[in-house]
This record gives structure tokens, C-alpha cells and sequence, in this order.
């Protein structure tokens, strides 16, 4: 086609594509086009703007590397992944809401046995006793795998701590025959995302704040049932109402308690300790775990 005129440019593409012999791949590409162009019209950018914005793209990919993602962290201060997970993984029956997984999951984390520490032995923090039960329609869920990976009280995950080697607060259980899972860890910190790349170029440009409220994340697996990948936030953190990434819900949050008598505490804990007791209600469905972030 000959463009004639601005207006012509959209019809175009759209023409040019039309093609597409797998039909998924030509709505969701005539979709994009139509929205893209739709933004370009409303925002009119400068040709210097669009050069900033090619080199946001550029950026991500760039910084993108075996330790960090940059791409999956964009999308997440976008809100872009929240929305996918929400569309994805509807609680209609009263399912527990996915949240994003995040830039820090990895595959093959220690299998624990239950009630053993995710933290290493020298991890600093306030300990910390989790447990809960895993449902489906209200039946417990037994040898599902509860796959657990958190920040340590300054915020930090394993693989953003250059000198650490090997993996530390994170571990796979399975649940027993009555579906519940139990395990010991350090209370979590909530943390700033990573700000060096453009996604914090952009919160910084923005005036927002970098930070996600404290919490845990969770993916529940078994065969003959769709994957939960959430996070369970803990109540009395700060940046509930702000978290950067638009993760939290009302029912992700949890109950954190706090204790100050060994009264209830698993062996070996002094106070001041704490205890989060957390249900998941999962789905039937298929079982797919996702592509690791990182490695
Ligand atoms: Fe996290």
C-alpha cells in the first residue's frame, strides 16, 4: 500500500499483517498495532521523546542479565503484570489471588522437609514460624509442592548479594496428608525495587516511591492443578497502600503476630518471635511452572 497520509498508516500495518497464518498471533499483534498507534496519536511524542522511549526499551534489555531482570521489573511498575495475573487467575471459587511472581524466583530451590528453616544457619532477623493449609474446594490438598522464596530483614534476596553463595530463604516443601505445610524462617522486610536501570529511572522522574510492603512468596504446585504463584503480605508493614508493584489485595494479606513468651514456640526460638498462619485455596487445572527470571 502507498500511504497517501497519516491517517493511512494503521490500515496499513493492519493490511500487511492480515496474513498471519496462526490467528492468535494475528489478533493479538492487530490489537498491539491498533493501541500503539492509537498512543502515538494521543501523545504525539517528539522525535526526541521517541528516542527516549527506544532507549527505555534498549535499557531493558541491556540491563537484563543472570542476576537481574529488568524487563519483568518494568512491567511490574506498570502494573502490566499484576493485570495479566489478575486475568489469568480469576478467585470466582474463592480461589487465593495470584500475584506476580517477581523478578527473584528460582527453580530448584532446597527441597526442605516440613518445619525446617529456610534461613541459613547466621541469618540474621526476627524468627519466624509460617504454616497453613492448602485446599481445593475446601478438601486439603496433601503432596502439593509449596515452593517459598522471600527478601531477609534488610530487604535483600540471595541473588542480589554479590559475596553469597548458594541459595538462602528459600526452599520447596510438600504438604502432608492433611495439606498443611509448616516451615521457620526470619521475618521479611519489605524492600525498594532495583532502582540502577530504567525502570528506576522512570520512579525517580516519576516521584514514586521505590517500595514494596514485606512478604512472602508462595507457588503451590501439584499435578491435575493450576498453578498458584502469590505472595502473602504481612499486616503491619508499612507500604501496603503504596506497594510499586499494585500487588496487594485485601485477602493477600496476612495476619503477622507477634510474640513475646517462648509460650506456643517452636523449639529453639527466643523472643521476641513471630507466626503467620496462612491458607491457600487452589484450583484444578493444569500444572506449569513458569520460566525462571534469573538463573
Ligand atoms: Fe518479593
Amino acid at each position: 500500500m502507498i500511504i497517501q497520509n497519516e491517517a493511512m498508516v494503521t490500515e496499513a500495518v493492519r493490511t500487511g499483517m492480515a496474513a498471519t497464518p496462526n490467528q492468535r498471533l494475528r489478533d493479538v499483534m492487530d490489537a498491539l498495532v491498533r493501541h500503539l498507534h492509537a498512543f502515538v496519536r494521543e501523545a504525539r511524542p517528539t522525535e526526541e521523546e521517541w528516542d527516549k522511549g527506544l532507549a527505555f526499551v534498549t535499557g531493558l534489555g541491556q540491563m537484563t542479565n543472570d542476576r537481574h531482570n529488568e524487563t519483568i521489573l518494568a512491567a511490574d511498575i506498570l502494573g502490566l503484570s499484576t493485570l495479566v495475573g489478575m486475568q489469568n487467575n480469576p478467585s470466582w471459587g474463592g480461589e487465593t489471588e495470584a500475584a506476580l511472581l517477581g523478578p527473584f524466583w528460582r527453580m530448584n530451590s532446597p527441597k526442605l522437609a516440613l518445619g525446617v528453616s529456610i534461613a541459613r544457619e547466621g541469618t540474621p532477623g526476627v524468627p519466624l514460624h509460617v504454616s497453613g493449609q492448602v485446599t481445593c474446594e475446601g478438601e486439603p490438598i496433601a503432596d502439593a509442592v509449596v515452593d517459598i522464596w522471600q527478601a531477609d530483614p534488610r530487604g535483600m534476596y540471595d541473588n542480589q548479594i554479590e559475596d553469597l553463595r548458594g541459595m538462602n530463604l528459600r526452599g520447596q516443601f510438600r504438604t502432608d496428608a492433611d495439606g498443611r505445610y509448616y516451615f521457620r524462617s526470619v521475618r521479611p522486610a519489605g524492600y525498594p525495587v532495583p532502582m540502577h536501570g530504567p525502570s528506576g529511572e522512570l520512579l525517580r522522574a516519576q516521584g514514586r516511591s521505590p517500595f514494596r510492603p514485606a512478604h512472602i512468596h508462595f507457588m503451590i504446585s501439584k499435578p491435575g492443578f493450576k498453578t498458584l504463584v502469590t505472595q502473602v503480605f504481612v499486616d503491619d508493614t508499612r507500604h501496603l497502600e503504596s506497594d510499586v508493584t499494585f500487588s496487594v489485595t485485601p485477602r493477600l494479606i496476612g495476619l503477622l503476630k507477634e510474640h513475646h513468651t517462648t509460650e506456643g514456640a517452636p523449639e529453639g526460638f527466643t523472643t521476641p518471635w513471630c507466626s503467620l498462619a496462612y491458607d491457600l485455596s487452589i484450583a484444578r487445572g493444569e500444572s506449569r511452572l513458569p520460566t525462571p527470571p534469573i538463573s
